[in-house]
């Protein structure tokens, strides 16, 4: 507990531990654009081992990575597979169309965040002059929060084989989907995120996220998209110079703050438990999903939305809010890094504070 104030907006707002603010300040620095930053150079081979990949290269941002992903393996005029509601489409200014002539093809999502293969083999062109050329599959995991079951994964990338198509993953969140899969799936969330990459030419994971960087994504591939994307970096102005200050951040969140997201996982699990306790007492004005990793989506009765967030608000407690559309308001709280047991707890009784108020 930092302060008095609770932020469960995103995990995005974590701030430097001291520890990794001695490992950034001890970390070796040269020029990155020559290619001679020490600690660049080690996060980019470290995470390219852990994960199964022959290259990496440190972007300034997710959205920097997704897109030198794209640029990397379409050509103008080349067709993009994604899904309606994910980043690559949805949040991302629409980068592969303005800055790479790559046509979005978006599609929806069935109920559990997976795109259904058959949609995604009708949405493939056949090679005819009238359209675009289908060229790439992306996935996004976790999507909202929620982890792609391991057997989808395999089943695209099969599909994508069998049709000539190439796969990118948008894994700002990889290590929270790992997580999730520890231990039916694999003994630790390394392992776990490597299977996962197996079955994508590209993965980008996000360093600032969950992993509590102040900055940086990661994009992994082939040794020859890797070299196409870095130079897609530098035209977009995203060639850092001394980097290693922030690559020394990824790296020691690559070492320390990977194994505690699942103290995330199981925070948001009490959080939304203690919700639906709450909300069942109050005629089911609120309403929590189960969470599979770190993020909780909770239904509000549009009644008392608004006195709701101004009650949060007044509390110190900030979250996400967005009505939906004439339905129930939807609020997204998210642990991380800065929130400990004591702001789950006191986000609890402050909740159930409104209703006694
Ligand atoms: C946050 C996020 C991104 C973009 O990362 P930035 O560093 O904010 O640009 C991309 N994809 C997903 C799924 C994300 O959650």
């Amino acid at each position: 507990m930092l302060g008095v104030m609770s932020d469960f907006r995103s995990d995005t707002v974590t701030r430097p531990t001291p520890g990794m603010r001695a490992a950034m300040a001890r970390a070796p620095v040269g020029d990155d654009v020559y290619g001679e930053d020490p600690s660049v150079n080690e996060l980019e081979s470290r995470a390219a081992a852990m994960l199964g990949f022959e290259a990496a290269v440190f972007a300034s941002s997710g959205t920097q990575s997704n897109l030198i992903a794209l640029l990397a393996q379409c050509e103008r005029g080349d067709e993009a597979i994604v899904g309606q509601q994910w980043h690559t489409y949805r949040w991302e200014g629409g980068g592969m169309a303005v800055l790479g002539s790559i046509q979005p093809q978006p599609l929806e999502h069935a109920a559990d965040a997976t795109i259904p293969l058959d949609s995604i083999e009708a949405a493939i062109k056949p090679d005819d002059a009238h359209f675009a050329r289908s060229r790439l599959i992306a996935l996004e995991n976790t999507t909202g929060g929620t982890v792609l079951p391991i057997d989808y994964l395999e089943s695209v990338r099969q599909l994508a084989a069998r049709r000539g198509l190439v796969t990118h993953l948008d894994g700002a969140r990889l290590f929270n989907a790992a997580t999730a899969l520890v231990p039916q799936r694999a003994s630790n969330a390394r392992h776990a995120a490597r299977e996962i990459c197996s079955h994508f030419d590209t993965v980008s994971v996000c360093l600032s996220k969950g992993l509590g960087a102040p900055v940086g994504s990661l994009l992994l591939g082939s040794a020859e998209t890797i070299r196409r994307a870095r130079r897609w970096r530098k035209m977009l102005g995203g060639g850092m110079r001394q980097a290693g200050f922030l690559a020394g951040a990824g790296l020691y969140a690559l070492d320390h703050h990977i194994d505690r997201l699942a103290d995330d996982h199981r925070r948001a699990k009490t959080l939304a438990q203690g919700i639906n306790q709450i909300g069942v007492l109050h005629d089911g004005a609120l309403r929590a999903k189960a969470p599979q990793t770190n993020i909780v989506f909770v239904e509000i009765d549009p009644r008392i939305a608004t006195g709701f967030d101004a009650w949060l608000r007044s509390k110190e407690i900030r979250v996400n809010t967005r009505s939906n559309y004439g339905g129930p308001a939807v609020q997204r709280w998210v642990t991380h890094l800065d929130l400990d047991d004591g702001d789950i707890e006191r986000a609890l009784s402050v909740i159930e504070g409104f209703f006694s108020a």
